[in-house]
């Protein structure tokens, strides 16, 4: 395999403050990183040559280039990026809200985005309702490349680095299975002189690494999860996430229980429903006995189908009659709007449209 260059957005703050003098310099320079967006040594206008010099052959800037963009009519844009060694990934960004304007058409609200990243090129947890698991599993991302991802989207929206931004480790590969780098983008995303996005910003999405969980929780970096379940019995949730056999659902459950979490927020559990597979209210009711003395809350989300997939979209009724279901149970219940439906979502989806288009 050919060797990574290094990113300067695999630095958190202290390691570049390590490696420039006067130690003010890095600063400086993640000044330009995170809050200018810069793209090349050339343009970090105050930083002096011999020290660009010297970071420049040990350093790119952005280990990512844009290859693809899908825009949608609900001001979703998915992104294929493409890394060093040619290998991509996706990146989303997403509307989650409308600006608002008063009568004289000042705005009051700023729109309100959030950005969903990768964290593996591929995956090693093989759903078999995911088409990224199709592929295998290639490699992890650096801490960089996670970093990048939100960087590069930022950047191309002209989006202002001190604007609120959410992100959502929700893309391709399974970021509990990228603990270490996972951690340091985590890191680097918080650090004040930079992005400044706290963890209260940031939701890790996991299929279930009971073990990891409980990693992640011994970190104590702030931020939220958001497991994926989509079965309430191990028979179901082994056929759709194989390694449900050493990680089953009691175990999440536990290492859920033991997850800090803010006292103000929720878990979020997410739901994906497949036609006569589980959208039925016998799930429902199990899914409300097995969430009991957690706080909780359930994302719904439609199984979006490919070609060659045996799997279903559920019906709409099916759908609203589970949420419903679950409200009057006293579950917080929403249903994932199919952001960006007519731009094939779901994760992994444009990665292989790509692909056969190039082949
Ligand atoms: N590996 C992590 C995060 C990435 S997957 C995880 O599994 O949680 C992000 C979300 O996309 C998961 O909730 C997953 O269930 C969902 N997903 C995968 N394939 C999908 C499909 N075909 N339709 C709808 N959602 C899908
Ligand atoms: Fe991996 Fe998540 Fe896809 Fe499962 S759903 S294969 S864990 S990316």
């Amino acid at each position: 395999m050919t060797a990574l260059k290094p990113s300067l957005y695999d630095l958190s703050l202290r390691e570049l403050t390590a490696q420039t003098k006067p130690a003010f310099r890095a600063k400086q320079i993640y000044g330009w990183l995170y809050h200018n967006y810069a793209q090349n040594f050339e343009d970090m206008k105050n930083i002096p040559k011999s020290l660009k010099e010297e970071l420049a052959q040990k350093y790119l800037i952005n280990p990512m280039k844009i290859v693809k963009k899908e825009l949608s009519s609900d001001g979703t844009i998915k992104y294929l990026l493409e890394l060093q060694d040619n290998k991509t990934v996706e990146a989303v960004w997403l509307k989650m809200k409308d600006e608002i304007k008063d009568d004289n058409g000042n705005i009051t609200q700023e729109a309100k985005y959030t950005i969903c990243v990768s964290t593996q090129v591929g995956c090693k947890v093989g759903c078999t309702f995911c088409l990224t698991a199709k592929g295998g599993f290639t490699r992890d991302l650096s801490a960089g490349e996670i970093v990048a991802q939100v960087v590069t989207l930022k950047n191309d929206n002209n989006h202002k680095h001190n604007r609120m931004i959410n992100i959502v480790y929700m893309g391709m590969g399974e970021p509990l299975d990228n603990l270490t780098n996972l951690a340091k983008a985590i890191e680097i995303f918080k650090e004040e002189d930079g992005l400044c996005i706290s963890g209260k910003r940031q939701t890790v999405s996991t299929s279930g690494l009971s073990t990891k969980i409980d990693k992640l929780g011994e970190m104590d970096l702030g931020v939220h999860i958001a497991i994926s379940l989509h079965a309430v019995d191990d028979e179901l949730r082994t056929e759709l996430i194989p390694m449900n056999k050493a990680h089953n659902i009691n175990s999440i459950i536990e290492a859920v229980k033991r997850f800090p979490i803010d006292t103000r927020k929720r878990v979020m559990f997410e739901y994906l429903v497949i036609k006569d597979k589980n959208d039925d209210l016998g799930s429902a009711k199990k899914l409300v006995k097995l969430l009991t003395g957690i706080k909780a809350k359930v994302n719904l989300i439609y199984f979006n189908p490919y070609p060659g997939t045996d799997y279903k979209r559920p019906s709409r009724e099916d759908m609203v009659a589970f949420q419903e279901y679950l409200v009057k149970h006293g579950l917080l219940c929403t249903i994932r709007d199919s952001k960006g439906i007519d731009i094939s979502a779901a994760c992994g989806q444009l990665k292989e449209k790509t692909q056969e288009e190039r082949a």
